[in-house]
């Protein structure tokens, strides 16, 4: 019986609030916070048991902490944006409460995210006996349990991964991102970005393009983009050669995408518009459809996951290993589209376990570096299963 705060009531937020309620028999009492206390209440007003609900400005470490003292949680889950790990963390640290995310820190003002910041805070965390959990989502999050499971039970080396995130959803409207438009966009927008043998090598933003044949979803086209977790697994998975990170897009998305970024759309820097500084990006955010109102329009499936290849028992081997989300299904069971289900579903699974004790350590983590065991035995009945494909190992499958 343990109390879990909730920081943040988006898209991801409302899964997060809604997964812990169906387990009273772990997460007993819930607090959902946010800047926006309206956004709480619609979320709690969507459930048959209590929610509290509370509104708290996340830049803000004493208010924070003021919330922390007030509601006394055994954990918190971070599901507001990325802007805010640093002072969620410090709040976290100070009162003792143990803490997860699902996305790395971001800098406001530049296009850059990183975990130096966060890793920063590790022997602090670490002698105050308290455990920080960082990536706990899908992509980073799921992928890298995906890598650590692979790591520990398919293959004595690992030689190669690469991750590959398919959305073959359609919401119907001719321009939307799934989740908060302005982390989407800076992150596709940005060059991309690859380890190989110790190094990181860059190629112009989507210039790098594969087809795969996505079980559930039919053949799509990848491009190549950095993405966070590419700097933990190069660090965390022993023997690793090279990481890449590919996600599909539409033509569609891409042709709306560049139009935007040729007029200037795209870009955080503000610009003084009758005399009021705008951010070009932040503007276009507050046009464009609200992620999580795209919950009832979107149909489809989405496969993600990762394609590991290296060898077991002296013999080359390749597996890929994924999940298969029904937008749909997820809003039935949780009124929200699959990317914030996919994302929230590992959030909570990570929080049980480290209630339960079965992920514990003292210092900040991410999730490859605890026991992926008992979260692969726990994520198909929190709602996504997944499956182990034996790949041709002489085959290239990304053509
Ligand atoms: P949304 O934009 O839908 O929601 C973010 C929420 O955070 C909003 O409710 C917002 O409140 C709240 N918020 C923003 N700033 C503050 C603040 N200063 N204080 C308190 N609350 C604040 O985003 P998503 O739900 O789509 O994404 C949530 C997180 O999940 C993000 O960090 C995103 O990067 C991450 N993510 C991770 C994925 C993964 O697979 N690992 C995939 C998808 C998302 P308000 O509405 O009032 O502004």
């Amino acid at each position: 019986m343990s109390k879990v705060l909730i920081i943040g009531a988006g898209g991801v937020g409302g899964v997060v609030t809604h997964k812990c309620a169906q387990h009273p028999d772990i997460f007993s009492n819930i607090c959902l916070a946010s800047r926006n206390e309206a956004k709480c209440r619609a979320i709690a007003d969507q459930l048959p048991r209590a929610i509290e609900t509370a509104q708290v400005d996340a830049d803000d470490v004493e208010a924070l902490v003021a919330l922390i003292e007030s509601f006394r949680p055994d954990i918190l889950i971070h599901v507001a944006l990325p802007y805010q790990d640093l002072t969620i963390m410090a709040a976290c640290l100070r009162t003792g409460v143990p803490y997860l995310d699902t996305a790395n820190y971001e800098h406001p003002d530049e296009a850059k995210f990183e975990y130096k910041e966060q890793w920063a805070f590790q022997e602090r965390y670490r002698k105050a006996g308290n455990m920080a959990t960082l990536g706990c989502g899908f992509d980073p999050g799921m992928t890298n349990i995906y890598c650590a499971y692979a790591q520990k039970n398919l293959f004595d080396e690992i030689h190669t991964i690469d991750i590959l995130d398919a959305n073959g959803g359609d919401h119907g409207y001719p321009f939307a991102t799934n989740f908060n438009p302005e982390i989407n966009i800076r992150e596709i927008t940005a060059n991309g970005r690859y380890w190989e043998r110790g190094e990181w090598k860059e190629t112009a933003p989507l210039a790098e393009k594969r087809t795969f044949d996505f079980d559930g979803i039919g053949k799509k086209d990848l491009y190549l983009l950095y993405h966070e977790e590419l700097e933990s697994l190069s660090q965390n998975i022993k023997g690793l050669q090279r990481i890449r990170f590919w996600m599909t897009f539409s033509e569609k998305y891409l042709t709306h995408l560049r139009v935007l970024e040729n007029v200037g759309m795209t870009s955080i820097e503000p610009i003084s518009v009758n005399g009021c500084e705008v951010s070009p990006l932040q503007f276009l955010k507050s046009v464009l459809p609200d992620p999580g109102s795209l919950g009832p329009r979107t149909h489809g499936k989405t496969n993600i996951g990762v394609i590991v290849d290296g060898v077991k028992d002296g013999k080359r081997r390749k597996v890929h290993i994924y999940n298969i989300c029904d937008h749909q299904a997820c809003y039935r069971e949780v009124q929200s589209q699959a990317i914030s289900y996919t994302t929230g579903v590992p959030a909570v699974t990570g929080a049980m376990l480290m209630l339960e004790g079965l992920w514990r350590g003292e210092g900040v983590f991410n999730v490859e570096q605890l026991d992926p065991d008992p979260f692969m035995a726990r994520i198909g009945e929190m709602g996504l299963p997944w499956q182990v494909v034996e790949l041709d190992p002489e085959q290239d499958p990304l053509a």
